[in-house]
């Protein structure tokens, strides 16, 4: 299978590569995108030799090109598009595990181009969901999910009938803080917010686990996923991250997904699917890991759990509008520019100044990211 990795040099994209080196020759490596990580490219283009090579910067890829003038490269917006729907070579995968908005655009290249996509990018559903499942549909490609989750969830509706599904019930871990008080979160550090207990993920999403935005966005993701409304798609806090979600059937049957916490086995699963394929990760131990605790993830402790439900239930720009403005507040986050506790401050205020519109397109949303984004910036920079 023909591989086209976005995001290789973050945690998914290297989780990925691998899968792909245990794999025996059975994936190759057509083309990759990275951000601004010379050497870690570098190092990829030496073991996997990949055709084409996008980054986020062109002064990066000048020196690249010096490296290996063999090589095809771009860079920025188009790298990206590029890198999706690089070559027609047949039994082609898009694995997409860029993260941000930034995601989307590629997405719908690829899905255009009738290509399957093996999504880590939320950021694609939740704010381009209503546009994806058009396109899928008419373009006749899979969307298999990366996330665990969602990966979970897939693997426990596997030959079920849909219209018997009752609830879809998405686990939290509960983040870094987890068990912080609110007056406690108020001095938080971005090194205790990247201290997440179970997983081991990128920055972005390790701040997103620990304001509960992640699973928000989670919850927006499995509406589009598996077509299920929002009032079907319960979210439980479980601390062990052994259980990675579960569906519930109008016959009171619950279906769970069981593992240790290991993105490569749901990202092993997107990459083989239909087929489940070995991978040699390390076996549940459920007498080691002895008992399983679930508690109610409360609106209260998370209230950007809810916003972005409801931004999610209010469809049109809202969870655009979300989406950037926590983008941009988690980075001023991590570069030390405002508070932990501010982030969902700053999410509030977007969703407030910039309205809904219902009528969505794509430039609408990219025009929207781009604005909220702005706004933000200029005010807390
Ligand atoms: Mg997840």
């Amino acid at each position: 299978m023909n591989l086209f990795i976005l995001g290789v040099t973050g945690n998914i994209g290297e989780q990925t590569l691998d899968i792909v080196r245990s794999s025996k020759g059975k994936y190759k490596v057509v083309s990759v995108s990275g951000n601004n990580n010379f050497e870690k490219m570098k190092n990829i283009i030496e073991e996997f030799k990949p055709l084409y090579v996008s980054m986020g910067k062109r002064d990066i890829i000048i020196r690249l090109e010096k490296l290996y003038p063999k090589i095809e490269f771009g860079f920025g917006r188009e790298g990206l598009i590029k890198a999706a729907t690089y070559s027609k070579l047949g039994n082609d995968l898009v694995v997409n595990a860029v993260v941000g908005s930034v995601g989307l655009e590629p997405t719908i290249e690829a899905i255009k181009k009738g290509r399957n996509i093996a999504l880590a990018n939320k950021e694609t559903l939740v704010i381009g969901g209503e546009i994806i499942n058009k396109l899928i549909k008419k373009h006749n490609v899979k969307l298999i999910p990366i996330d665990s989750e969602h990966s979970a969830i897939m693997q426990c509706l596997n030959g079920e009938d849909s219209s018997t599904i009752k609830n879809i019930i998405i686990t939290a871990s509960g983040g870094s803080f987890r068990d912080k008080t609110k007056e406690e979160l108020k001095k938080v550090t971005v090194n205790d917010a990247l201290n997440h207990p179970n997983w081991s993920m990128g920055a972005k999403v390790t701040i997103d686990s620990a304001t509960m935005m992640n699973k928000g966005l989670e919850v927006i993701e499995a509406h589009y996923l598996f077509n299920v409304e929002y009032e079907n798609i319960k979210t439980v806090m479980h601390r062990e991250s052994i259980v990675h979600s579960l569906v519930e059937f109008h016959d009171t049957s619950v279906i769970a997904h069981l593992g240790n916490p290991d993105m490569r086995v749901p990202i092993n699963y997107a990459l083989s699917y239909p087929k489940r394929t070995e991978y040699k990760g390390e076996a549940l131990d459920l007498i080691k890991v002895g008992s399983l605790h679930f508690e109610e993830l409360s609106y209260k402790k998370y209230p950007l759990l809810k916003m972005a439900i409801d931004a999610g239930k209010s469809k049109g720009l809202n969870p655009t509008t979300l989406n950037a403005a926590n983008e941009a507040a988690v980075n001023l986050f991590l570069n030390g520019k405002i508070l932990f506790l501010q982030i969902e401050e700053i999410i509030r205020e977007s969703l407030d100044v910039f309205k809904n519109d219902s009528e969505i397109s794509l430039k609408k949303i990219l025009d929207r990211d781009l604005k909220v984004k702005d706004y933000i910036y200029k005010k807390y920079s």
